[in-house]
């Protein structure tokens, strides 16, 4: 049996300037970062407390996050499916 490994997160979300952004997955984020969101947005990321995570979410990067957990569910399958032709049935969940 392969097991598939824990991949980390699609994307990390941070509230900053007024909306939850989503950043992408490489590094995790943290105070005083300068990072671009996926929706293009450069911002410094802030430490967020309760209150800031209640932000309504970016909708640019809400839909970008969407596509990228949906892109990897199908790089999934797709892993899986190659594993059952080449060694059959039994392996690749
Ligand atoms: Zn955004």
């Amino acid at each position: 049996m392969i097991g598939m490994s824990w991949e980390g997160p699609v994307v990390w979300w941070n509230p900053v300037e007024g909306f939850r952004h989503a950043f992408t997955p490489e590094r995790r984020p943290r105070p005083d970062q300068r990072r671009e969101a996926l929706c293009g947005l450069w911002v410094t990321l802030i430490e967020p407390d309760e209150v800031d995570w209640l932000l309504p979410t970016c909708e640019v990067c809400m839909s970008e996050a969407v596509a990228r957990g949906r892109d990897r569910e199908r790089r999934r399958e797709e892993v899986g499916r190659q594993l059952r032709e080449r060694f059959g049935p039994e392996v690749g969940g």
